[in-house]
């Protein structure tokens, strides 16, 4: 663990359906994380619509928001898109280069870095996710593919912005939602040659950096002890409020 707090970052996805459960899910949560706002930092990314109604649940709480996605474009004919300026008055923070957007949405790595600038330009905070597929990481080219998404996804950008503004989130594809968590071993290699590539490539003085990938409460403390990890990206398991707050309790007392 690198930095004070350690960072928890709830990706909700495509969930839940109904408003009235993501405002109960965010209240839930927000007890423990109010609780242990001392040693951990949390930021919850419900879906788009949710994003007033859950800020209303979380207000002086301490705890942030954040978008799954955004547009580059600030306005205009871009029917269906939500831009990272419109953003900016809802939220601190937004997800760009999710696995899950690069497999369905057509996601590559220039429209990662023109959302990654564009977020940042609106003062927005990005969680920037990598990571290598099951194929790649079998052909042994997980460092490449790493490597070569965090260099496009970094030109151009400020490198004050990517040390104050920037979370790198290493997430290996094959362990996203499929309760194949990776190796702690090998997810620390992978985080610490995150985090010298992105100092290296963007000039930044420091890039804090998360695991995700099956994170649950009985695996959690695993990652966050590691070196070179400032915490973590949660998908299915911060869905469930008493789940994730079991998290947030045992990253709080693995920084004690
Ligand atoms: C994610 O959606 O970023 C994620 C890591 O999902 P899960 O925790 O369900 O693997």
């Amino acid at each position: 663990m690198t930095s004070q707090r350690s960072f928890l970052a709830a990706n909700w996805k495509l969930n839940p359906v109904r408003m009235g459960e993501a405002v109960d899910l965010a209240r839930a949560i927000a007890k423990t994380a109010r609780a242990c706002a001392e040693r951990v930092e949390v930021a919850l990314f419900p879906p788009f619509p949710w994003l007033p109604s859950v800020a209303r649940a979380l207000d002086a709480t301490g705890i942030d928001l954040g978008a799954q996605d955004c547009y580059w474009e600030r306005t205009g004919a871009f029917t269906g898109e939500v831009s990272a300026a419109m953003l900016s008055d809802l939220c601190e923070w937004v997800i760009v280069g999710h696995s899950e957007r690069r497999q369905h949405f057509c996601e590559t790595d220039e429209t990662v870095n023109r959302k990654a600038a564009a977020a940042l330009a609106a003062g927005i905070k990005v969680v920037l996710c990598v990571g290598e597929n099951a194929e790649q990481l079998d052909a042994g080219r997980t460092e490449a593919v790493v490597e070569e998404q965090l260099r496009a996804a970094l030109r151009g950008l400020d490198p004050k912005l990517v040390a104050s503004s920037l979370v790198v989130a290493y997430e290996p594809v094959w362990a996203i939602g499929t309760g194949r968590n990776a190796e702690p071993a090998h997810a620390g290699r992978t985080m610490g040659l995150v985090r010298t590539v992105v100092t290296r490539e963007s000039g930044a003085e420091s890039v804090r950096v998360l695991y995700g990938g099956s994170v649950k409460a009985d695996n959690v403390t695993s990652y966050v002890e590691l070196a070179d990890c400032d915490g973590c990206l949660v998908g299915g398991a911060s869905l469930n409020a008493e789940e994730f707050s079991a998290m947030i309790e045992a990253v709080a007392e693995a920084g004690e």
